[in-house]
């Protein structure tokens, strides 16, 4: 399942590939991509569109359009945007519910195999801080994120670590995988009350989030599903994953065996010794 890591990584390949660029034909293979709206409308609303920008708020991607409007589009599980020079090959996109061409010829497909992804227009003149506002917490990538502001989003609260990262409107981005590595880095149990965390541990786990998401980008995103990049390439972060999915092996800072376990409804992975349980 994307995260913000993988997101970006899309983000950043498509933007100097679509940026500037005008969308000749747009079709929409599966009606339930931008239900409510029809596809016939989805369709005449893009085409003709310009591109002026790529954005991104939490996992959600952003296609900012001439006149203001912005195309919101989710990944969800297993949604895929691929960008190609030409139209994609015959049978090369297996679960294709958009296809986007642009005026230089290059296309952008939109595959999604469980069908959980969608795609919406947010219209000109939109508030984007008021629409966003209780839905997507901060951007833990922001300057202004600091640990102390991490600290104030946690206070009080008394669920678990994990669950607290994984709400989307209480930080913006982090999901399973991620959460995982993050705690694992700042040492801290996935099911420590969020409000209990001392000052040393929230700027611990504040430096964890940011590195490891800054790695994950350099890496390309993690390929251990069905994540592809927006080229169709494999991401490598799945090479440095420290205790995700390694469940029985070594910790790499203690050897203890990593164990796994059910946290926040998820499967979640860490080190008895070095995450010690509250
Ligand atoms: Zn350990």
């Amino acid at each position: 399942m994307p995260e913000l890591p993988e997101v970006e990584t899309i983000r950043r390949q498509l933007e100097p590939r679509l940026a500037g660029r005008t969308f000749t034909e747009v079709r929409v293979a599966d009606p339930l991509l931008t239900a409510p709206l029809a596809p016939e409308a989805f369709e005449a609303t893009m085409t003709g569109r310009t591109v002026t920008s790529l954005g991104r708020r939490g996992t959600d991607l952003l296609v900012w359009l001439d006149g203001g409007d912005a195309l919101c589009l989710h990944l969800r599980m297993t949604g895929r945007l691929h960008w190609r020079p030409g139209p994609p090959p015959d049978g090369g996109e297996r679960f294709l519910r958009a296809l986007l061409t642009l005026d230089d010829g290059a296309t952008v497909t939109f595959g999604d195999q469980r069908r959980f992804g969608r795609a919406w227009m947010i219209p000109a003149g939109t508030d984007h801080a008021a629409y966003w506002h209780g839905r997507v917490g901060p951007e833990p990538l922001d300057d202004d994120f600091t640990a102390a502001r991490l600290g104030r989003l946690l206070h009080g609260r008394r669920v678990g670590i994990k669950a607290a990262l994984l709400n989307q409107a209480l930080l913006a981005g982090v999901g399973n995988m991620y959460a995982d590595e993050a705690l694992f880095r700042a040492r801290i149990h996935p099911q420590t009350p969020a409000g209990e965390l001392t000052a040393a541990e929230v700027k611990r786990l504040h430096a964890a989030v940011r590195d490891r998401l800054r790695f994950a980008i350099r890496s390309g995103g993690a390929s251990i599903d069905s994540y592809r990049d927006g080229l169709g390439d494999r991401g490598q972060m799945q090479e440095f994953l420290q205790v995700h999915l390694h469940r029985g092996e070594p910790c790499p800072r203690c050897r203890t065996t990593i164990v796994k376990g059910v946290v926040a409804q998820r499967g979640t992975y860490w080190c008895p010794s070095c995450q010690v349980a509250p």
